[in-house]
Parts: C-alpha cells; sequence; structure tokens
C-alpha cells in the first residue's frame, strides 16, 4: 500500500513517506464574519475524507484547524453594524460546529483563535526581528521578504525587482511585496481587537497566526498543510516564509489544495457574491446530499454548481441509502429464520474482495473521490441483483463493504429507519397499510407521494413491511 499525494511545493504526485505512525495535519480555517457557503464546505469535506483515509491505513491523524477571529472584515462589519467584533464571530464560529457536524465532518484535535494566540503570536515575531528577517517601524512589524531566498517556490513566483512600485504601496515597508506581522493601531479599531505590544497598540497581521498556531501544535514541521486554492498566495507563501525563518526547517512536507466550486465558470466567493450558503442549500437539501455532490469530482479539480447536479446527487444518494436500507431488512430477517447465530465475517469472497481492493487503491491515488463513488455503486448494484438469493455469509460481506465504503472512508452517516412521529403523518401512514393490503396500489401510491412532500420516503419491502426514511435533516 503506497499513498500517492499530489504536492503543490513540488508540482508532482509523491509517495506519501511517514515513519511515524502518528500524521501531523494542519488546515487553514474560516474568517468568522458570514455564512459559510458550498466552497468552504468542499474544502472541509475534502479533508474530512483524506483524514479518514490516512486511518484507515492504519496512521492517527492530529489535525488543527484555527478560526482567524481578528481580521479587517470583522472589522468593518462591527464599526457598518455597530455590533461588537466578538459577537460577530461567536455567531459564525457556531455557524461552523453546527454546519460541519451536520456534514458530518470529524472534529480538529483543537481550533486555536487568534485570539487565543496573542501572547504566543508577539514571542515569535520577536525572534524573527532578532534574526533579521524583521524590521519594527512605526509601531508596525513587516516580514523582510529580501532576506527569504525561497520567497515564491509554493505559488512558483518569482519576485526579481523587490523595488517595484505598487500603486497601494504602504510607505512603512521597505519593498511592496513585505507583509505585515503587526499591524499598529487604526482609528477604527475597535478596543477588543487591540493589544499591547513592544511595538505599540495593535493587532496580527492575518498570516502569522497560522505559522504560530502550527509551531504551537503541532511543532518545526508538519507533514499536511493545506486549504483553499486561493490560499497558495500570497497566505501559504508567507506562511512558508515566517516558519522556515524562524525554526529554519521544512516547515510542510506535502502542501494539498482543493478546487474551487464555480458558478457559471466563476469561483464561488463571498467578494464576487456569487455564492450559495449553505443556511440557503440545507433549506432544500440533506447535508448527506450536499456530502455527495462535493464529492463527485476529484478535489484538485473546480466543481461546478448547478441545482440539476445537486438533483443528480439527491437520486443517487438515496438509491444508495435504500439499497443499504433493504440490506439491513434482509441481514435480519435471515438471521432471524436462521437461529444459529450466524456472525458477520471478515473473509470477503473474491470478487468482493478485488473491489475493496480498487476501492482503497483509488482512494490510495490522491484521494479520488470520484472513482471511489463509482466503485460505492457497483457494490450497490451487486447488492441489488444478488441479495434476495445468497447467503447470510454474503450479505453479511455486503453490509460490511457498504459500511466501509460509504460510512468509514467517503464520510456518509449510515441512514436508518426513521419513525414518523407527527400525528397526522401516522394516519396517511395506516391509510397507506390499509391501502395496499386491500391492493388499491393507486391510492397506496398517492399517499406516499403525500408523504414524500412532507419529508418522509417510504420504502416496501416483502410481505407488506416497509421501511421510512427521513428525507430532510432540517
Ligand atoms: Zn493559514
Amino acid at each position: 500500500m503506497i499513498i500517492k499525494i499530489y504536492n503543490t511545493l513540488t508540482k508532482c504526485k509523491e509517495n506519501f513517506i511517514n515513519d511515524k505512525k502518528v500524521v501531523n495535519m494542519y488546515v487553514c480555517g474560516v474568517t468568522p464574519y458570514s455564512n459559510m457557503h458550498l466552497g468552504h464546505a468542499r474544502t472541509y469535506i475534502v479533508f474530512d475524507i483524506i483524514r479518514r483515509h490516512l486511518l484507515l491505513r492504519g496512521y492517527l491523524v492530529k489535525h488543527i484547524q484555527n478560526f482567524t477571529d481578528v481580521d479587517d472584515k470583522i472589522i468593518n462589519i462591527s464599526n457598518i453594524n455597530h455590533i461588537n467584533p466578538t459577537e460577530i464571530t461567536k455567531k459564525y464560529i457556531n455557524e461552523y460546529f453546527q454546519y460541519t457536524e451536520k456534514l458530518n465532518i470529524l472534529k480538529a484535535y483543537a481550533y486555536p483563535r487568534v485570539t487565543m494566540m496573542i501572547q504566543d503570536i508577539i514571542d515569535f515575531i520577536k525572534i524573527l526581528i532578532k534574526k533579521g528577517y524583521a524590521y519594527a517601524i512605526n509601531g508596525s512589524v513587516y516580514f523582510n521578504i529580501k532576506k527569504f531566498s525561497k520567497y515564491g517556490m509554493l505559488s512558483n513566483r518569482k519576485f526579481a525587482n523587490y523595488n517595484t512600485v505598487s500603486k497601494k504601496i504602504d510607505i512603512n515597508k521597505k519593498t511592496y511585496i513585505d507583509f505585515a506581522l503587526w499591524k499598529n493601531k487604526k482609528e477604527n479599531d475597535p478596543k477588543e481587537f487591540i493589544w499591547n505590544s513592544p511595538w505599540g497598540e495593535g493587532r496580527p497581521g492575518w498570516h502569522i497566526e497560522c505559522s504560530v498556531i502550527a509551531y504551537k501544535f503541532l511543532g518545526s514541521t508538519v507533514d499536511i498543510h493545506g486549504g483553499g486554492n486561493d490560499l497558495i498566495f500570497p497566505h501559504h507563501e508567507n506562511e512558508i516564509a515566517q516558519s522556515e525563518a524562524q525554526t529554519g526547517k521544512q516547515f510542510a512536507k506535502y502542501w494539498i489544495h482543493t478546487g474551487f466550486v464555480t458558478i457559471n465558470d466563476k469561483k464561488m466567493s463571498k467578494s464576487l457574491n456569487n455564492f450559495i450558503s449553505l443556511q440557503n442549500i440545507f433549506k432544500t437539501y440533506e447535508a448527506s446530499t450536499v456530502r455527495y455532490y462535493l464529492l463527485t469530482q476529484h478535489y484538485s479539480k473546480p466543481l461546478q454548481f448547478s441545482y440539476h447536479l445537486m438533483k443528480m446527487a439527491e437520486q443517487s444518494l438515496h438509491n444508495l441509502n435504500e439499497t443499504y436500507i433493504k440490506l439491513l431488512y434482509k441481514v435480519s430477517l435471515d438471521s432471524i429464520k436462521k437461529k444459529d447465530n450466524v456472525k458477520s465475517t471478515t473473509i470477503l469472497d473474491k470478487d468482493l474482495l478485488e473491489l475493496q481492493e480498487k476501492f482503497f487503491n483509488t482512494m490510495d491515488n490522491n484521494f479520488n473521490s470520484e472513482q471511489a463513488l463509482s466503485y460505492l455503486h457497483k457494490l450497490k448494484n451487486l447488492i441489488l441483483k444478488d441479495f434476495l438469493g445468497v447467503s447470510i455469509q454474503r450479505l453479511y460481506q455486503f453490509k460490511l463493504l457498504f459500511e466501509e465504503f460509504y460510512n468509514k472512508s467517503l464520510g456518509f452517516k449510515l441512514p436508518s429507519n426513521n419513525i414518523i412521529q407527527d400525528k397526522n403523518l401516522q394516519l396517511i401512514l395506516q391509510e397507506r397499510v390499509q391501502a395496499r393490503k386491500n391492493k388499491n396500489w393507486t391510492k397506496s401510491d398517492e399517499l406516499r407521494k403525500v408523504l414524500y412532500q412532507h419529508g418522509y420516503n417510504i420504502i416496501d419491502l416483502l410481505d407488506n413491511h416497509f421501511i421510512t426514511i427521513k428525507l430532510k435533516n432540517l
């Protein structure tokens, strides 16, 4: 088993070499100032399946993810709406946890925030100044790019003419490309975002937090570092400069970046105001459908958004869920019939073993969820073809493999039979049971549609048995 990862740093697919049992993974988190959209969800779902795959391959993953809870955008909203900035960040950090739980994203080991790290940030900057990589001027501190010769290696940019004048040039900077590590306080800065420092009152620049948090929680070198494509420059380039200047060691071994979700070939983003918020999409679709749709394309490629594609994802997921529920039902029926206490087995038949190998090989190959989904559907088709007439042992194998692909690897919550609580809907359900007993299929179908419109899918089984699946996690 060799895991291959496309590394943005070396621009090629490399074997993942790790002698330790633990993989250190740092993922850049959100700036909590507005609703999360599909682009954010894609990034965090991708790192979730990477983490799940590494776990299945025997590694422990120490995953750290920050919240940028000090930022210009938060300050702007705070000033415009006269709201305490910490109220804004609290609201959207809560939203992050609420939505990522819905999407079944595993929790990180820790979620450090800038506001918790100020002293560590100041200490880190002091070292950079002492080593000659940073300079303080008029209450701010800047990183001196000229001192870091490898600058540009991640984004493949060359900065030959450091003195090129930019229109937005900050008069304090020695060269236009230098970036702020510490920002002197401005008139409009809220008091909650002002801290004392050896350089005067102010706040940290954007990039420094990730270098400091990664160093504090994971040490000098992280194994996997990632985020969305848009972070490659300047954010990740600046992180490398800060961290490697401070420690003298390689900052991250494998850099992974996720492609954009696009609308009409344009990146979905808050700044272009063309985003689909999770709040909105969850009004129409289950979180698992959103998860499914976001895994239908390899993580490195752009993913086109359309409601048609969402509908297709929903249908595919329903087919998978129905198959699993039918399988569960058949397993329980046969287990009761057998009464000989047949235990599930981990030894697979040859064809299922091959399918399992293909599935895990494609995940080993740079986490190809698109291909992995196609193997999951192959398994579904095998189950549907076979499940009425095979041995209980094979049914157990189907169940084992389905749960491994669907839940453990791709991270979907397993569907279960949901009991309808609403009294009126219960009456409709009873009416439908009676209609089926009377072989009144037209009425039975009509009532099924009514229940569907109220969020319940009814799957009919043998002998007038049925299963209800709740459609929306509203
Ligand atoms: Zn970062």
